[in-house]
Parts: structure tokens; sequence; C-alpha cells
């Protein structure tokens, strides 16, 4: 067995939970794996409000193993209708962290999303006075545009006026896929960041496509061209502090994904630091996000050693679905320490 791998136990900077019987499994993988996460306000019924926000806390609370110790950070789904006043209660309370911003239509349960990103501008200025970062999924919806070019469009149309504009609001352009979205976040000052998944990092959008349709691997933003995905692994590993990790761990029952109409999204919380650890080998864990979002560093550690698991086919996800995660059925290389015992001798 090769030398452990020890590291700070990391945060994960975007993190879907969903809601319900399945938060026994959503927060079980992830409270395994990383310290705190940032939850994504997206259910069903959108978490708009900070009592919303809270009352979802506590269930996810209740949903954590015994033993582990797991802190979500809440966001607030930002709507046409959000008021200064919700911003005032939002950041006036300390387990709301952000607001999260989806174009409308842009990706699972985003319907209630921004029309016109312009109609929020009070909305921002409030949240710069709380110092309340912005989360975006940044892809148009303009049927027009085509779906590999949605992320690069997104950046020219709305993401530039916005930090022209306001250049001390800070923002995470979630889940980028491209080189354009690298380079912009390169070029940009000190308060725009972005976070990077664990499947674009390791797939491009052949894996998605070649040798019949995958829907396991889709998901949105849409993986992208190889040279997109070596961009993203340069900036995830080039040391520069406003890349850090995200998963997007996305999970659905396997019948939504596996359908006519997949549902877009790639479950990872499994398996996400030992995904990771594929692609950096060393050093995953990063204080960018922490100081990022002005949040303490961790200080305990979790250690992952080079040897080979095979991820479950499928995970139990609410009282009679199950999900099928990422690398389902394959062997991973690395194994979390907490995990030894699934390990393949
Ligand atoms: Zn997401």
């Amino acid at each position: 067995m090769s030398q452990p791998l020890t590291m700070i136990r990391p945060d994960d900077w975007h993190l879907h939970l969903r809601d319900g019987p399945v938060l026994t499994t959503t927060v079980g993988h992830s409270a395994k794996q990383f310290a705190r996460a940032i939850i994504m306000p997206n259910l069903k019924k959108p978490v708009t409000t900070t009592e919303l926000a809270m009352a979802y806390r506590d269930r996810i609370l209740a949903a954590i193993p015994d033993g582990l110790a797991f802190s979500p950070l809440m966001t607030l789904y930002l709507t046409d209708d959000t008021s200064i006043e919700e911003i005032k209660r939002a950041g006036n309370s300390k387990h709301i962290v952000a607001l999260k911003l989806y174009p409308a239509g842009a990706t699972t349960n985003s319907s209630s999303g921004v029309s016109d990103i312009e109609c929020t501008y009070s909305i921002l200025e409030e949240m710069i006075e709380f110092n309340m970062p912005l989360l975006i999924h940044g892809e148009v919806t303009d049927p027009s545009i085509d779906i590999f070019d949605r992320e690069k469009i997104f950046i020219e149309r709305h993401l530039e006026p916005l930090t022209r504009r306001y250049p001390e609001l800070k923002i995470v352009l979630e889940h980028i896929t491209t080189h354009d979205a690298v380079a912009y976040v390169e070029e940009g000052n000190s308060t725009l960041a972005a976070t990077i998944t664990p499947h674009h990092l390791l797939l491009n959008r052949n894996a998605m496509l070649v040798g019949g349709i995958h829907p396991h691997h889709y998901c949105l933003p849409v993986l992208k061209r190889e040279r997109h995905r070596q961009a993203l692994v340069k900036a995830a590993t080039g040391g520069n502090p406003r890349f850090f990790l995200g998963t997007d761990s996305a999970p659905h029952e396997i019948a939504s994904k596996e359908s006519g109409c997949g549902c877009a999204g790639i479950y990872s919380a499994h398996a996400a630091l030992e995904l990771y650890t594929e692609i950096f080998e060393a050093a995953v864990a990063s204080f960018h996000g922490a100081d990022f979002y002005g949040l303490p560093r961790n200080k305990e550690t979790i250690s992952l050693v080079k040897r080979p698991w095979v991820s479950p086919e499928s995970y139990q996800f609410g009282e009679e679905g199950t999900v099928r995660p990422f690398r389902a059925g394959e062997a991973l290389d690395w194994t979390l320490y907490a995990n030894l015992h699934r390990t393949i001798q």
C-alpha cells in the first residue's frame, strides 16, 4: 500500500442535497467527505427566504450520521421577487452565506430564476453591504444559442457588464466548463472566483456521446471538448486562489436519468475526494474557498490511500428509488480512510 495522502478536510463549495428521505443518502455521503458545503437552493419549491433556508438546514442537520461533523452553509434562490428586506434577514443570519442566480430555465428546478439580471441591481447593492457572494449558473437560456456556447456567451453578454458595474460584488462563477471561463476568471479582479467539478475535470463530451448516449454523463453545463477539459485541469492545479472545489453533485432518481428526456446532473458525492485526487494526486485540499468566502479554514485532516475499490452500481435514494453514482461499477484508484472497509483486496 502506498503512503497515505493526508490533507486538511476540504469543503464542497457547490452541492445539491435535494430534500426529503433522500437526505439520508446525500447528507451521509457528503458528511463523510467534507467539513462544510454550500447548499444549493433549487429544491422543487425553491429556497427563497431565510425562513425556508433555516427549515431546510434543520432537515439537513437531522440527516447527519452520528459521529460526523458537517456544517451546511445555506444559500437563497434569487428570483425577480427577492426583496431587500430578505437580503437583510439573510445577511444578518450567520447560516446564510450567499445567493444563487439561475437564469430562468437554465437547469434543474430553475424556472423561478431571474428573467433579467438588471432587475436585481438593488438586491445586488444590498448584498455588497453584507459582503455576500452571488453564485451564478453562467449559461444563457437564449434558444438560438448552441448549448456548447452558452457559458461563453453568458460571460460576454451578462457577466462582463455585471463585473464592470459592480467590481466590489463577490461573484462565484459556478461549475465552469470552458477555457473561456478560465481565462475570464484569471483576468478578473479578486472578487471573481469559480468552482470546478470532478466530472468536468475527468470527462470530455465524448464520454456522453460516443458509443451510444450516456445519460449518466449528462449534466449542465454540458461536458465540453477535450481542450476545455485541459484548461480546467490547468486552472484547478495551478494554485490560483480564485479556483476551488465544488462538486455540483446533483442526484436524480435513476428512472429520470435513464429516460427519453433524461435529467441533467451527476452524482459524485459518494466518492468526491477520491475523484478529485485522481486529478491532483496531491494537495486536493486548499483554503481557496474558505478564504474567498471569508470563513475560517478547517483544521482537522482527512486521509486517502492509493488502493482501488469499485463504486457501487447504485445507492438507495429515498424510500423506493435508487441513484446511480458517477463511475458506477467501475474501479477508483483512491480510497478515503473512512471507507477502507469497501476496498477490494
Ligand atoms: Zn449545481
